[in-house]
């Protein structure tokens, strides 16, 4: 933990002009991994025998300060380049685990000029974990600070993070100018449950929180702005915003920093009861955001 700061500060007026949900293509992925089950994680992986549609997506949020993304959605070259994935084990599991719907048209900077933003202007990308299918755009925003929690960037210190898709050789390009935080304390009540935030444009509007459980050091990322109600970006910590307030745990992570993360975001929307949870894999929350952002 950083130095502790007594309050932080409130979300100022029209910092956030724009919030924008972009696709980065879709995949198929097997029910037993977004639902949990009972069964051994190696055992669905060889036996499942079914499939469900999972959106693959990024945000652009225009800020007074400068566009910032929160993810950057897939590489096109997962389905076109059989060696993306170098190791053989890695290859095969990749088949087991996700059937990939993306092409040339859905990488990064094709989709924001298709929905009129310059990849250039982008000052920061927020990542909350290091999955492979949150840091796919990364070679196309080279001028962007790339910010993670201290916590998930050790994880390419440790030995073989490829077993858990985290690649480094995806991840640590020569271009890319990455900045891991830690999260400081502070005497807001709203946040005391996450013990840490990080306030990434120092004005309050975009807050990044400590929710470990999906990797080691998984984050959320609140956003606040006076035209759009509270949203909670919390990327793969849990795969609808069901599971998390019903505290049902995925068949992938850590069950019991999944379930600890899932109490403290249950805490703030007592406090913040508008609040929308938004996973990055849910189509239903997607739509419920996209449905307040048309409101605006
Ligand atoms: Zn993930």
């Amino acid at each position: 933990m950083a130095e502790k700061s007594a309050t932080t500060h409130p979300p100022s007026e029209l910092s956030i002009r724009s919030v924008s949900v972009l696709s980065s293509g879709s995949a198929e992925a097997r029910p037993e991994h977004q639902r949990g089950t009972r069964l051994p994680q190696w055992w669905w992986l060889l036996t499942s025998r079914s499939w469900i549609d999972v959106p693959i997506n990024f945000f652009v949020i225009e800020h007074r300060d400068g566009l910032v993304l929160f993810d950057t959605g897939l590489d096109p070259a997962i389905a076109s380049d059989p060696n993306y994935i170098t190791s053989p084990i890695g290859q095969f599991l990749l088949k087991r685990i996700f059937r990939f719907h993306i092409g040339e048209q859905d990488r990064l900077d094709r989709k924001m000029r298709d929905a009129g933003f310059l990849p250039e202007d982008v000052k920061k990308a927020v990542f909350l974990h290091l999955h492979f299918d949150h840091v796919g755009g990364i070679a196309h925003i080279p001028q962007a600070e790339l910010i993670v929690s201290r916590r998930e960037w050790d994880v390419l210190s440790e030995p073989h993070p490829e077993r858990e898709w985290i690649l480094r050789e995806h991840i640590q390009l020569p271009t890319a100018k990455w900045h891991s935080v830690e999260f400081s304390l502070t005497g807001d009540p709203l946040f005391a449950p996450f013990g840490g935030y990080h306030d990434i444009m120092g004005d309050g509007s975009l807050i990044l929180l400590p929710t470990p459980g999906h990797t080691a050091g998984s984050s959320s990322m609140l956003v606040r702005s006076q035209q759009l109600p509270p949203l909670l970006l919390i990327g793969d910590l849990a795969y609808s915003a069901e599971m998390l307030m019903e505290d049902k745990v995925p068949g992938t992570g850590d069950a019991r920093l999944l379930r600890q993360s899932y109490a403290k975001v249950r805490q703030l929307v007592q406090e913040l009861p508008e609040l929308i949870i938004v996973p990055s894999h849910d189509s239903a929350a997607l739509e419920k955001l996209k449905g307040a952002l048309a409101n605006v």
